[in-house]
């Protein structure tokens, strides 16, 4: 037998539906926007003066009040001084959140307390609490006050039915709020991506056109007077075009996680002596003076921390202030704050613009004054420490005045390490009197290549050998007494992480220095048991320097 509805139920039924057929014609996109639309339904659907709209976090145990409607002579409010309010503070409302129901009560309630902070106080004479949860963190509340008589059966029922699917609603909201959100990041790192690639062709087409066109000119008239001219352009073009790529190619492996960060045994006193030696010779022909300050007394420091790394930073910091200071003074040095050493670069020179500050760490970014002033430059070198900073677990800022100088300081953990009395890798040869000439093998497939390390090592008083791949050098090292391998790691037949690694298990005591042009390889040829890395392309000087560090080289007569 058909069920027969009763006047009053059969107006709720219709209520719902209405309602129903309302919430799918919503044009809301955000879940903020269906809020707003639902509440304004409810509040007319049942009469009520007053709406309020409550965002629910429960994981920072907080509410917000978004939004106030009052309906009086149709003029409407909206709360636009949005506060965030301990979950603890809410009225009798919040049951509807905790039980998941709607809550009514038709005695007078205090909703909000006002505190001395300045939160809002709000009394109503009676009101309906309304659960919207999605399931996920999209939570709120809407309420519903102030309708003239009680809220009866014929409010309460067709919203209790309205529960369930407003919860559905608010879940598809949800995941399409997430998957609007994700799209939008991937476009903008899409546009980002764009964006650096221009910037990077731009920057590495400027040296190339110096260096073809230069070249150009030398080829069609090889007895110029201009041609030494022209190659002190290609040469500083070329070392230009290095510096961009190994910053573009640093930047790019620390960004994409690939840069693992060591914990070497530094003794700062060491690092600190480098530099002042890197620098010196700059200092002095540009008259300017060179100083270190350094704020911790007592015993030499010696910290864990990747020691290539902070040469790095601090290289860049003091090759920038050089860059930028004519005449006065550049002090570098460090302080202990706490667990952080904090090491800084001062100097006295154009300043930075109290605007541009914050921009000097972007990506290929250079002042006005500098760009105007021609300053060479990449604009990657900050970027750079940044990155490199920021996972050696610091923080990098710097303070300017423009016409004054600048300071960049940056931190790093202070990690002591135990005193040793050795520092650095001893060569095989130390202590004993060895007259006969040194044999260096270079393994590397690329014929240019092998021509110009060659080449770079023409003047040394050596023995040079060659292997075509992996396995050539495996087998050159087991004939011969080889006392250096300069072994490249991208070969056939059998690569240089593997050649290395079989040339070391035969003889722990073998010098191997990894060169590669995947900067990424430094940590992986370091964690083989290689005793040193570097990275194409690199220079003679650097290359011979690197040498001497582990065999005593003589020039040819
Ligand atoms: P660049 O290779 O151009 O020096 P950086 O990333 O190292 O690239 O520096 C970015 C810009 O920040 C510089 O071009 C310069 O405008 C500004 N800058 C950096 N260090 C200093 C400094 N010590 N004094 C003045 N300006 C500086």
């Amino acid at each position: 037998m058909a069920r027969t509805f009763s006047k009053s139920e059969l107006i709720r039924q219709d209520k719902v539906c209405k309602s129903l057929e309302r919430l799918i014609s919503y044009d809301a996109k955000t879940f903020n926007d269906f809020l707003h639309l639902f509440l304004d339904d409810i509040v007319k659907q049942t009469g009520s003066r007053k709406g309020y709209v409550i965002r629910v976090f429960e994981k920072n145990q907080s509410f917000e009040l978004t939004e106030i409607i009052v309906h009086s002579d149709n003029h409407r409010f909206s709360n636009e001084n949005i506060k965030v309010y301990e979950l603890t503070k809410a009225g009798p409302w919040i049951q509807a959140f905790n039980k998941k129901k709607l809550f009514v009560q038709n005695c007078g309630s205090v909703l909000f307390t006002v505190n001395e902070d300045n939160s809002i106080s709000e009394v109503v004479e009676r009101f309906c609490s309304f659960p919207v949860i999605s399931g996920n963190s999209l939570n709120a509340v809407l309420i519903i006050a102030d309708k003239e008589a009680d809220y009866d059966v014929d409010d309460i029922e067709p919203l209790e039915l309205l529960v369930s699917p407003v919860r559905s609603i608010a879940g598809y909201l949800g995941k399409f709020e997430e998957l609007t959100i994700a799209k939008d990041n991937a476009e903008k790192n899409e546009q980002r991506k764009i964006s650096y690639l221009n910037n990077i062709s731009h920057e590495i087409k400027t040296p190339v056109n110096a260096i073809a066109g230069f070249a150009q000119l030398m080829k069609e008239d090889p007895s110029s007077g201009n041609n030494q001219k022209f190659l002190d352009i290609i040469l500083e073009s070329s070392n230009e075009l290095v510096a961009i790529i190994n910053n573009v190619a640093e930047i790019s492996n620390i960004e994409s996680g690939l840069t693992r960060i060591r914990k070497d045994e530094v003794l700062l006193s060491d690092v600190f002596n480098e530099l002042a030696e890197q620098f010196k010779d700059e200092v002095s022909r540009r008259n300017l003076i060179l100083q270190t300050d350094i704020g911790v007394s007592g015993d030499e420091i010696k910290i864990l921390t990747d020691r290539i790394r902070l040469l790095q930073i601090m290289s860049a910091l003091l090759s920038n202030a050089l860059k930028f200071t004519f005449t006065g003074k550049i002090i570098f040095g460090y302080n202990l704050r706490n667990d952080f050493l904090e090491f800084f670069v001062s100097d006295t020179g154009i300043g930075i613009p109290k605007e541009e500050i914050d921009k000097v760490f972007d990506h290929f970014f250079q002042t006005g004054g500098s760009i105007l002033k021609s300053f060479k430059g990449t604009g990657l070198g900050l970027t750079m420490s940044k990155a490199l900073v920021e996972k050696m677990g610091g923080e990098i800022w710097c303070d300017s005045v423009e016409g004054k100088g600048s300071v960049f300081h940056f931190t790093v953990p202070y990690e002591q390490a135990v005193i040793s009395p050795v520092y650095g890798f001893q060569s095989v040869n130390e202590g004993k009197t060895d007259n006969r000439k040194k044999i260096i093998l270079i393994a590397e497939d690329d014929n240019i290549n092998f021509m110009l390390i060659k080449n770079f090592l023409s003047s040394l008083d050596i023995v040079l050998m060659r292997a075509v791949n992996g396995k050539e050098a495996v087998d050159i090292c087991s004939s011969n007494k080889v006392d250096l391998v300069l072994m490249d790691i991208k070969m056939p037949v059998m690569d240089g992480f593997i050649a290395g690694a079989i040339i070391k298990k035969s003889n722990p005591d073998q010098i191997i220095i990894a060169q590669t042009a995947y900067t990424n390889d430094r940590e992986t040829a370091l964690d083989k048991g290689f005793n040193d890395f570097i990275a194409k392309p690199f220079g003679k000087t650097q290359l011979i320097n690197l040498i001497n560090s582990y065999l005593t080289l003589t020039h040819k007569n």
